[in-house]
């Protein structure tokens, strides 16, 4: 059987492309190149260059391939550009979503997997967060994301579909072996952007707020590693696939690590002292997000294996300098 993976040329999409393919799995790669690049995506997996909101291309592909699952990664991603362009954040999230999957259930895929957001908990009472609170959240990109959560539930409950929602904390890191890691053409995450100003291939970096109530001022949040987030994907496909019913996991590591405790370490393991800029809040960001971390665990089996600032930032560095080449190649 193949797995249809959306977003597939981007950050997150491709490291699970490749995970798929290292696992003797068949891919189709659906992405639209809008922030993916098509070299980001292996030569062994099928690339299909389109919008997932194209109902008569993912008829297609349907028609085309034996698909049993689709990993819908697809997405708009940065919280303060919902902000400002909310509309495109709900077309491309939440309803595009929804004709994908109107053909998924029409074509009988029983089986996907979502990237949800710890965005969809908004500013939570208490940290870890664990996924029964009630969901609150604060800007049009956690919005856009919740709205499909919901869409899931009723679509399962409806028809003979089985998901995995799985809300991602910040993610960082790159493929161990080199192959891959985050190449989005404007860096916004923490992490790529402090990488960057380590490298000289930006011009420091600015702190958005210290005045939030966390211990040293600025925001809290769990990073986890790229290939340990793509291990609890191939876990939740094989629990699909092995019958498994619908559920929802936070993916982080259950620890809380400060913007300006990030910059250090990214300081640290560069050796670089570049220039920090304390600055005021950016819309949208929550003073801290640190997953419950327990249900993906016991329910999914998983266990990290990059659990490590460190090591997520010495391969943040090592892809941005291949990435840095390859530009100047
Ligand atoms: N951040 C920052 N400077 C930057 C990029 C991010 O201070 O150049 C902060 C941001 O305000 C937030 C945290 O880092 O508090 C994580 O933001 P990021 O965009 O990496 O992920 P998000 O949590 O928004 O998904």
């Amino acid at each position: 059987m193949t797995v249809l993976v959306t977003g597939g040329a981007g950050y997150i999409g491709g490291h699970m492309a490749l995970a798929l393919l290292d696992q003797g799995e068949e891919v189709v790669v659906l992405d639209n190149l809008s922030t993916g690049f098509a070299w980001a995506v292996p030569p062994a997996a099928k690339l299909i260059v389109g919008d997932f909101g194209d109902s008569a291309l993912v008829d297609q592909i349907f028609a085309d391939h034996r698909i049993d699952a689709i990993a819908h990664f697809a997405a708009k991603i940065v919280v303060p550009e919902s902000v400002s362009d909310p509309l495109a954040y709900y077309l491309n999230n939440t309803a595009k979503a929804r004709n994908l999957l109107e053909c998924a259930v029409k074509a009988g895929v029983k089986q996907f997997i979502f990237s949800s957001t710890a965005a969809v908990y908004g500013e939570p009472a208490e940290n870890p967060v664990f996924e029964n609170v009630a969901l609150a959240p604060i800007n049009p990109y956690g919005r856009s994301k919740l709205m499909v959560e919901w869409m899931l539930a009723d679509v399962a409950a409806a028809h003979q579909l089985r998901y995995v929602v799985l809300r991602y904390f910040n993610v960082a890191g790159a493929d161990p072996a080199g192959r891959l890691g985050q190449s989005s053409p404007v860096a916004t995450h923490l992490i790529k952007v402090a990488v960057q100003a380590a490298l000289g291939h930006r011009d420091g970096l600015d702190v958005f707020g210290t005045d939030y109530p966390t211990p040293d001022g600025s925001c809290v949040r769990d990073y986890i590693q790229v290939t340990d987030l793509v291990d609890a994907h191939l876990l939740a496909l094989a629990h699909l696939r092995a019958g498994g019913g619908s559920l929802t996991c936070n993916c982080g590591y259950g620890r809380g690590l400060s913007v300006l405790e990030v910059v250090e370490v990214v300081k640290k393991v560069s050796g670089v002292d570049f220039e920090v800029r304390l600055k005021g809040r950016r819309p949208g960001d929550p003073a801290s997000l640190v997953a419950g971390a327990d249900r993906v665990r016991q329910e999914l089996g998983w266990t990290p294996k990059h659990d490590n600032l460190a090591e997520i930032v010495e391969q943040a560095l090592s892809w941005e300098r291949r990435l840095h080449n390859r530009k100047a190649g």
